[in-house]
């Protein structure tokens, strides 16, 4: 699976989003990031126009344009607003994306549908103040009571935690089966009693999104909301995650190639030792070792994406070939993309001199929202763990 090229829709996608976001978020891009402000308004009319459910098929209320048009959806944020990219990727990756993949036809209707229109936001609730990479080791509990469950528990980092309508949560139902048959998933509902949002944390980077502590106090939900089957939702969060790393690593290479784009400019414009600097050979082989990794990384990610695609919506027909493919190819992906991207703003700051450093520039901004995607959604250090044990288990092709 090597070949790969944009249909005419894709392209348009892409053409329109840009000047979209262009038009509509670049000018309040940096005021987001200094006051720390969800953009309410902002993300309302992107529901409005389709955008919080792109990779959702229409019956379910989504633009229909699958992994491939969601990645270039995510792509086009990265090059403008990585709080905006976050707080999409949490509703819809992993918020969202679930129900399509594990929900009941009710619970389809019930709550992917609003999702999809972007009439509520949704907050995936897997991390623990004791539990981050090794998040099968959660506390959180979810007690049988007649046809409903209790939840008590505190979550921690829930992007999305302050402002979600709907809440995909963790929890142990049965401890004595381990994380594969003793974790359970939940759709909790704001309104719910006894959901209370804890502290919002002040972040370096992505600060246009909320990261909050979330507290669980005999949060009685029913029955008809534990998503998939009890005892699976770690095969769901990670299934969920695997999915998600895809459109993470397209944020990344938007992130990248705006970085080489600033870069350029100013390095065509600033002149030093009487010429612009971009004549330097020192400053043109930086540039060289943005434009390989990031040129790499778009290949790479279109194609995992289109495989992922073509796997379908339902993980119970995956083979086990398709299925370990993915966990390892999403994992050097998000690998790949979120250092390349690290890499490339740094060295964008680099080429900027003292002006990347000012609180002004656009890529000092970018450097800071840089950072995160080498640690959430899965460190770094565990994608590695992930990507070796497959490669002893299951060799190199
Ligand atoms: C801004 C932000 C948003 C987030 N959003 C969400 C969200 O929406 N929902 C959610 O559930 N979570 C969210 N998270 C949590 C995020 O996924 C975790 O921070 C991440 O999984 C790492 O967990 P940790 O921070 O506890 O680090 P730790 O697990 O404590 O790791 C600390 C360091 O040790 C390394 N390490 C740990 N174990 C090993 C090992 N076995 N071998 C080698 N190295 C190891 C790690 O790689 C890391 O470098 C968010 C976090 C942040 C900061």
């Amino acid at each position: 699976m090597i070949d790969f090229s944009f249909t005419d829709e894709q392209t348009l996608l892409r053409q329109n989003t840009r000047d979209f976001l262009e038009r509509e978020l670049r000018p309040i891009s940096a005021e987001i990031d200094r006051d720390a402000k969800f953009p309410a308004e902002f993300i309302r009319k992107m529901g409005e126009m389709g955008y919080m459910g792109v990779p959702i098929p229409e019956e379910y209320g989504g633009a229909g344009l699958g992994k491939v048009g969601y990645c270039i959806l995510l792509e086009e944020l990265g090059r403008v607003d990585a709080s905006v990219s976050t707080i999409l990727g949490a509703h819809c990756s992993l918020g969202s994306t679930p129900l399509l993949y594990f929900g009941t036809e009710e619970q389809k209707m019930r709550y992917l549908v609003p999702a999809a229109k972007g009439k509520a936001l949704h907050s995936f609730n897997l991390s623990e103040p004791g539990a981050g990479s090794d998040a099968a080791s959660l506390q959180t509990t979810a007690v049988r009571d007649g046809n409903d469950y209790i939840i008590n528990g505190t979550k921690l980092w829930a992007t999305n935690g302050k402002e979600a309508d709907v809440y995909l949560v963790f929890a142990a139902t049965d401890r004595s089966l381990g994380a594969f048959g003793g974790i359970t998933a939940f759709i909790v509902e704001r309104k719910f009693d006894g959901l209370k949002l804890g502290t919002e944390e002040e972040k370096m980077g992505i600060r246009g999104s909320s990261t909050m502590q979330l507290f669980y106090d005999n949060v009685r939900v029913p029955r008809e909301n534990v998503l998939g089957e009890v005892g699976k939702g770690f095969l769901i969060a990670m299934t969920t995650l695997d999915v998600g790393r895809i459109s993470l690593a397209a944020g990344s290479l938007g992130a990248s190639s705006r970085a080489i784009e600033l870069a350029v400019e100013h390095a065509k414009r600033r002149v030093q030792f009487g010429k612009p600097i971009a004549e330097q050979q020192a400053i043109q082989f930086k540039l060289a070792d943005m434009g390989i990794r990031t040129r790499m990384l778009k290949f790479f990610l279109y194609n995992v994406a289109t495989r992922a695609e073509k796997m379908g919506t339902n993980p119970a027909g995956w083979s086990k070939a398709d299925r370990e493919e993915l966990t390892r190819d999403a994992a050097i992906l998000k690998t790949f993309a979120s250092e390349s991207a690290s890499f490339c703003v740094d060295e964008s700051l680099q080429i900027h001199g003292g002006t990347g450093f000012i609180k002004s520039s656009e890529i000092e901004r970018m450097y800071r929202d840089a950072r995160i995607s080498e640690i959430y959604e899965g460190t770094n250090e565990i994608q590695r763990m992930v990507i070796g044990r497959d490669i002893v288990k299951r060799g190199w092709e």
